[in-house]
């Protein structure tokens, strides 16, 4: 580059020096030419005037004095009078004179004017001279195109000489800078490599040989690299060291990520902390990355923990639960602390998961353990009894025998109820409910459903009512899956309404669906617990429920098997009021 430049400058020195000289020699021999003609032209005037007056007067020795004068005055190349026809009259070479004396007359000319020519570097005028009565003649006159003056050819030659001294200053000028230019480009080259992201000390370094240029950048790039080094060393030994640096495809991966993601060093400073982990502790992510862990977590039992694992005093992983405050959201958070290795800086990972659903579902499954091996054992408990009785004093008595038969097949149509609670919910649970789908007489459905509870209600001393429609429409769906839902819910309702309450089963067809009503006067269910009523397991919160045996299946079965058939359960209650459960069921015609 710098050579290719020197060269360029050279060039265009060159031939602005080469076009300066041109055109200075032009104009200067222009400008002699046009002086040269002028002075002829005036020359040739006042000779046509002084010719024109010898030659009518007859005065030839005049008239040639006067042309060998004009020539030597004039410094003419010559300067003759020829007369048309007959020939030279008067010449400033004597030699050339042909006509001695006058003739009487001579030829005439065509040419009026004047006319000018140049020939191997004389410029020669010529002008007619009329002799009215004798004849014309011509006025020549002739002189050397002067040459370039010597002054010309000195500033010729001194531009020549200023150009080449030029030349040469800026060759030696050039072979002075060629280092210092070298060491330029070179540094240039390296501040592009710097722009485009090269950080290698080694890739950036350019040759000393280049000068002092070259030497203050390499120490420079040393001096940046020492610093870069000591402020990496300054950083490791800080407390919290220098901040994971999780990229690409691992970030991405930990962002989305649904547990708490959290890195500490030794000292307890986040190194890194995924989105999932700022949410769950309720701190901004740039807050959380590089401050101490402690006030995030804010548990004083897990910071113990976190403490020891990150100074290595224990060894293995540590779980910590902690119920969050409700300002938190409320739910349990799971605090899985375990040890990392130690030469990557980072002293321990905190993953963070949100166990409320698998606490409440472990909850609710241990309560269906405890409630159903208490449902199971209460009615094998009556059968063995009831068939150790049978088996004593059945043989003898009759009615005590046919009174225990009665408990027995009572007792064993609950066990076999249960266990079909527990079978339907597990089918549920693995997407395998299926329906036998058939035209179902919802009728006789109701029918069966009053005589089952009318001797529980009348045991409760319930007033149990069924208000049906006088028309029966059709249904299609599984017979025993609706009397199951439809059992579930006249029979919460007789079981969660005290003594002397009143249960009604209203039916009714409305807008192509079959509505059915059960309405009780019972315990009521609270604002909050009317839709967690239909999840499984799910018991209210009621301390009189504590007497009332139950799974907390069967709301969740009898949705499940409404919705399976196009319909839904709702409920609205009141607590110490009562409730209603309302069953909507797709209608396909109308019954014959
Ligand atoms: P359970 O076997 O406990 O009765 P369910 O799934 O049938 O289970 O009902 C879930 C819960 O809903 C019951 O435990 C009870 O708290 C509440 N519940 C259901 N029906 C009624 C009702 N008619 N009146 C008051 N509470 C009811």
């Amino acid at each position: 580059m710098v050579a290719s430049t020197g060269l360029a400058v050279a060039a265009i020195l060159l031939v602005a020096m080469t076009a300066a000289g041109w055109w200075t020699f032009r104009n200067e021999r222009r400008g002699l030419r046009e002086v040269r003609e002028g002075s002829l032209r005036s020359t040739l005037v006042l000779l046509e005037e002084s010719a024109a007056r010898l030659l009518a007067a007859e005065e030839l020795s005049g008239l040639r004095t006067v042309v060998a004068n004009a020539a030597r005055d004039e410094g003419l190349a010559s300067c003759r009078v020829t007369l048309a026809g007959a020939g030279i009259v008067a010449d400033s070479d004597v030699s050339r004179i042909g006509v001695q004396r006058l003739p009487e007359r001579w030829g005439t000319l065509e040419a009026t004017a004047s006319e000018m020519s140049e020939a191997e570097g004389v410029l020669t005028l010529r002008t007619p001279v009329r002799i009215p009565g004798r004849g014309d003649a011509v006025l020549e006159v002739s002189a050397p195109l002067a040459g370039t003056s010597p002054a010309s050819w000195r500033a010729q030659a001194g531009l020549g000489v200023i150009g080449a001294a030029g030349m040469v200053a800026l060759l030696l000028v050039y072979r002075r800078m060629r280092a210092r230019f070298r060491a330029i480009g070179a540094i240039g080259e390296a501040l592009r490599a710097l722009a485009g992201g090269e950080t290698a000390e080694a890739a950036l370094v350019i040759s000393p040989t280049f000068g002092a240029e070259a030497e203050a950048w390499n120490r420079m790039l040393a001096e940046r690299a020492s610093e870069r080094r000591e402020a990496l060393a300054a950083r490791v030994r800080e407390p919290g060291g220098p901040r994971a640096d999780l990229s690409g495809e691992l970030a991405q991966a930990c962002d989305a990520m649904w547990q708490g993601l959290v890195l500490i060093d030794e000292h307890l400073r986040v190194r890194y902390a995924n989105g999932a982990a700022a949410a769950f502790l309720g701190v901004k992510r740039d807050q959380l990355v590089d401050a101490e862990v402690a006030p995030a977590l804010g548990d004083a039992r897990l910071i113990d923990v976190v403490r020891d694992i990150a100074a290595g005093r224990i060894r293995r992983r540590e779980t910590v639960e902690i119920q969050r405050g409700a300002d938190r959201g409320g739910g349990i958070l799971r605090f899985s602390v375990r040890p990392v290795r130690r030469e990557d800086s980072a002293a321990a990972i905190i993953l963070i998961e949100d166990v409320t659903q698998q606490r409440v579902a472990d909850e609710a499954r241990n309560s269906f353990v405890a409630h159903a091996t208490h449902e199971l054992r209460t009615p094998l408990t009556n059968i063995r009894l009831y068939v150790e009785r049978a088996l004593e004093e059945g043989e003898k008595d009759a009615t005590v025998r046919a009174s225990c038969l009665n408990v027995i097949n009572r007792e064993s149509r609950r066990l076999e109820r249960i266990v079909g609670d527990m079978l339907s919910v597990s089918e549920i649970e693995a997407g395998s409910l299926k329906l036998r789908v058939n035209d179902v007489r919802v009728d006789a459905v109701f029918e069966e459903l009053r005589d089952e509870f009318a001797a529980q209600a009348q045991e409760k001393k319930i007033k149990l009512t069924f208000a049906l429609p006088p028309k029966w429409p059709l249904v299609q769906g599984d017979r025993d899956k609706i009397v199951l839902a439809l059992h579930n819910l006249v029979g919460n309702a007789i079981k969660y309404t005290p003594e002397g309450g009143e249960v009604t089963v209203k039916v009714e067809e409305e807008g192509g669906r079959l509505v059915v009503d059960v309405t009780d006067t019972g315990i009521g269910i609270g604002e909050g617990e009317t839709e967690l009523i239909f999840e499984k397991f799910y018991r209210a919160k009621d301390e009189r429920l504590a007497g009332i045996t139950g799974s907390g299946l069967g709301l969740t079965l009898a949705r499940e098997v409404v919705r399976l058939h196009g319909g839904d359960i709702a409920v609205r209650s009141q607590l110490n009021k009562g409730s209603t459960f309302t069953v909507t069921l797709p209608v396909t015609a109308q019954a014959a």
